[in-house]
């Protein structure tokens, strides 16, 4: 298929979603001027180590365990030769241990015989690598590299699809939609102020869009379908407003 047939079929943003993302945007860096990596690492490695164990877990708990697993395993040699029923013992404490064990030895492996025991700076390199997706390679390129990324985790796609910036239908959707909408030089840090947005608001405080700094004017009326937000575009919901940062 032509690039141009399949650019046919990207819906085009309107202006009124543009506009609405741009006081998002404002919003966020009032909220949230500098935002710190959540997950505890000192160098790409583990970076990548922790943010493979991130799944189904809180960093909270991730950066609890990771101390004593960089301890003895902080490079990929060191990961290798502690062996996946080691890890998992030193990781038990986080969800789904046993897969994250075995993908974490063969992702050291994979690192020591195809990448020089470095952690490759490419989506492509990465997303080959034992149990790392998308997601994953997306905030080790962002956060480890600086490489423009936006990684889309279950808050930024509940809270995107709350905010019409996008149709909700899929990540990749959402992925696709936000990078149409921001500059590409706000990705990395959007990506971290719509998680702690997400983290402090919702569903934290319960769910009452007329006080939350941004729900109070970003977000779709209850209950509008996705064609019909669409449709909506340039004009704002009609619901009571509350200033931004109330
Ligand atoms: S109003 Fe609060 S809880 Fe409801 S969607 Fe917005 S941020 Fe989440």
């Amino acid at each position: 298929m032509k690039p141009s047939a399949v650019a046919k079929q990207v819906p085009r943003l309107s202006p009124g979603v543009r506009a609405k993302a741009a006081r998002i945007q404002v919003a966020l860096d009032r909220l949230y001027p500098t935002v710190p990596i959540p997950l505890d690492h000192t160098d790409p490695f583990t970076l990548l180590v922790a943010v493979a164990l991130s799944a189904q877990t809180t960093d909270k708990k991730v950066n609890q365990i990771t101390p004593r697993l960089f301890e003895v395993a902080g490079t990929p040699a060191g990961m290798a030769a502690l062996g996946s029923d080691a890890i998992r013992e030193l990781i038990r404490e986080v969800g789904l241990a046993p897969t994250k064990a075995r993908n974490l030895e063969a992702m050291a492996r994979r690192l020591l015989t195809d990448f020089g025991g470095e952690v490759p700076r490419s989506f492509e390199a990465l997303e080959s690598l034992p149990g790392v997706g998308h997601k994953t390679a997306s905030v080790v390129m962002s956060q480890a590299f600086g490489v423009p990324a936006f990684p889309v985790d279950t808050h930024i796609h509940r809270l995107a699809t709350r905010w019409g910036l996008t149709d909700g239908s899929s990540v990749e959707t959402t992925e696709r939609d936000l990078k149409r909408l921001f500059p590409e030089s706000s990705w990395n840090l959007l990506h971290l102020q719509i998680i702690f947005f997400g983290r402090e608001y919702c569903p934290a405080r319960g769910h009452n869009p007329a006080v939350c700094p941004i729900c109070s004017f970003a977000a779709r009326p209850e209950g509008e379908s996705r064609s019909r937000a669409r449709q909506r575009g340039s004009r704002p919901p009609k619901r009571p407003t509350a200033p931004e940062g109330s």
